[in-house]
């Protein structure tokens, strides 16, 4: 379970400007890649391919062996889980923010999940920074506070497929290395796209892909890409 093929996928937000060039790879279940490259080449949008949030202008995305486009986007959703660059979250506490998208978990699951994000000190407050809200229970969350609480999410939720979107690129050094520990003990066994900009992020990955202005211009595990220079 949990196979990712990309066939010469092009894509565009709008007609004029076409953002990915033909993509093609493949990430056999339980594998992990990893997609490095410039700012602006493209690599989020793939991520959001996979997610669905977009459906691509030509060629075809497969999971399992299913066309993407002729699936409901919820049964996408059900099988992957993205750890974004950027989370938005909802406008209850941050244990609900946890439990989206698993509303069966324990409250100890929760916890659980919440310990191995670094953030169980704070589950029943709220989020701050929505235009709606007052409250004493309120906490103004630092950009790496709400990237642990889409890490919680994700290892509660552990779906087939994972994304990993600079999912650590917002927290300190010492955070990142102790969250790092927690997103391979979420990878580990299951498919993982890895969006990097720090290579030490993905020295487990069995492919790096290098994007270039939406087009794929190396690829290799690090041996070889280190020997290319
Ligand atoms: P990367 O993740 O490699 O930095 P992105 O996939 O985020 O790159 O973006 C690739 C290109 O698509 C950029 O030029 C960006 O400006 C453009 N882009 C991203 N999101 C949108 C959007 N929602 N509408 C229009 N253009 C977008
Ligand atoms: P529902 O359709 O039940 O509201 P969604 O399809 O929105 O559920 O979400 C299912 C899963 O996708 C959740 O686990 C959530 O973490 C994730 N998700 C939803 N929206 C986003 C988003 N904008 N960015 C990142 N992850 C999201």
């Amino acid at each position: 379970d949990g196979a990712i093929r990309f066939e010469d996928v092009r894509f565009g937000y709008d007609p004029e400007r076409e953002i990915l060039k033909g993509i093609s790879f493949e990430v056999p279940p339980g594998h992990s890649v990893a997609i490095v490259g410039p700012s602006g080449a493209g690599k989020s949008t793939i991520s959001r391919l996979l997610f669905r949030f977009y459906d691509v202008t030509a060629g075809r995305i497969l999971v399992d062996g299913q066309n993407l486009a002729d699936v409901a986007q919820e049964s996408v959703r059900a099988r992957v889980g993205i750890v974004p660059q950027d989370t938005v979250l909802f406008n209850d506490t941050i244990a609900y923010n946890i439990r989206y998208g698993r509303t069966d978990a324990s409250d100890e699951e929760v916890r659980r999940a919440a310990e191995l994000a670094q953030i169980s000190d704070f589950i029943e407050t709220l989020p701050l920074g929505f235009d709606t809200m007052v409250g004493e229970r309120g906490l103004k969350l630092s950009g790496g506070e709400k990237q642990r609480v889409a890490i919680a999410r994700t290892i509660l939720k552990a779906p087939p497929i994972l994304v990993l979107d600079e999912a650590t690129s917002a927290l300190d050094t010492h955070t990142e290395q102790e969250i790092q520990s927690a997103l391979d003990l979420v990878s580990r066994n299951r498919t993982t796209l890895t969006i990097a900009h720090r290579l030490s992020t993905i020295v487990n990955a069995n492919e790096i892909i290098v994007l270039k202005a939406g087009e794929i211009v190396e690829r290799g595990d690090h041996r070889t890409l280190l020997e290319l220079g």
